[in-house]
């Protein structure tokens, strides 16, 4: 029988904190809010958690999980511990991963707006 093995895909992600320590929004996410696919969903009882739908029905996810969104645009939480386990950082295509841009003729340089290298 032959064997298979997963081609690589890039996916974007970030870690959701459910506060304010948030450092990232990617704009797919506000937009996903915005259109109710992602729903911030708060309780006096229980944490805050945020409930995404998904082709399988609701998802829900916790603070320190890793919101993905895949390939087709499709959102999805994952666990910290699988992500890290599936998943590793890409260099960016923007700088090249140097996390600045200089300009044509290579004297000014400006962070970076793609990644926080
Ligand atoms: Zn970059």
């Amino acid at each position: 029988m032959a064997k298979y093995r997963k081609k690589p895909v890039v996916i974007d992600a970030f870690k959701w904190t459910g506060d304010r320590e948030q450092l990232e929004d990617p704009i797919w996410i506000v937009e996903a809010i915005a259109n109710g696919t992602v729903t911030i969903r708060s309780d006096c009882s229980s944490d805050v958690k945020l409930v995404v739908k998904t082709l399988e029905g609701e998802m829900t996810a916790n603070r320190g999980d890793y919101i993905i969104r895949g390939v087709k645009g499709e959102i999805y939480p994952c666990k910290a511990d699988i992500f890290e386990q599936t998943y590793e950082a890409v260099g960016c295509e923007n700088c090249k991963g140097k996390g600045r841009v200089w300009d044509c003729v290579g004297e000014y340089y400006y962070d970076c707006p793609y990644c926080s290298v």
